[in-house]
C-alpha cells in the first residue's frame, strides 16, 4: 500500500485544483483549502459538509461542447454510415456476409484509432 506522501504528488485538491502539500497532520493547496489527514493515516479529499453542485456546472457544459466540437465521436459516425451503405450493398447483392465482413472492418477502424488526449 503507497504511503500519502508517495501518492500525494498526483492528487489535486478537488476545490480549486491545485497541487498539494503536507503539513504534519493537514494537506492543504496554495489557496489554503486543508483537509485532514486521518489519525489511521488516510486523506478524505471530501470537502467537509459541502454539497457537490446539483447537476452540471457551466465548466462542465463548455467542456463537454469542446470535446463534442473536436470530432472525437467522428470515427464512430462513419462507422455508423458504413453500415448503412454495407446494408443496402448486401440487400442489393442478396449477400449477409458483405454486410458482415463491411461492418467489422468498420469497427475495427473506430477500434483501432489510437485516442488523442489533450492537455490543457
Ligand atoms: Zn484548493
Amino acid at each position: 500500500m503507497a504511503a500519502l506522501d508517495d501518492v500525494l504528488p498526483l492528487l489535486r485538491c478537488p476545490v480549486c485544483g491545485a497541487e498539494l502539500e503536507r503539513d504534519g497532520g493537514v494537506v492543504r493547496c496554495a489557496a489554503a483549502h486543508s483537509f485532514d489527514v486521518a489519525r489511521h493515516g488516510y486523506l478524505s479529499l471530501v470537502a467537509g459538509g459541502r454539497r457537490a453542485p446539483p447537476g452540471d456546472t457551466a465548466d462542465m457544459l463548455a467542456a463537454r461542447e469542446r470535446f463534442l466540437d473536436a470530432g472525437h465521436f467522428q470515427p464512430l459516425a462513419t462507422a455508423l454510415d458504413h453500415r448503412e451503405t454495407a446494408g443496402s450493398l448486401a440487400s442489393k447483392f442478396g449477400s449477409a456476409v458483405q454486410h458482415v465482413n463491411a461492418l467489422a472492418d468498420a469497427v475495427l477502424d473506430v477500434i483501432n484509432r489510437p485516442i488523442a488526449v489533450a492537455a490543457e
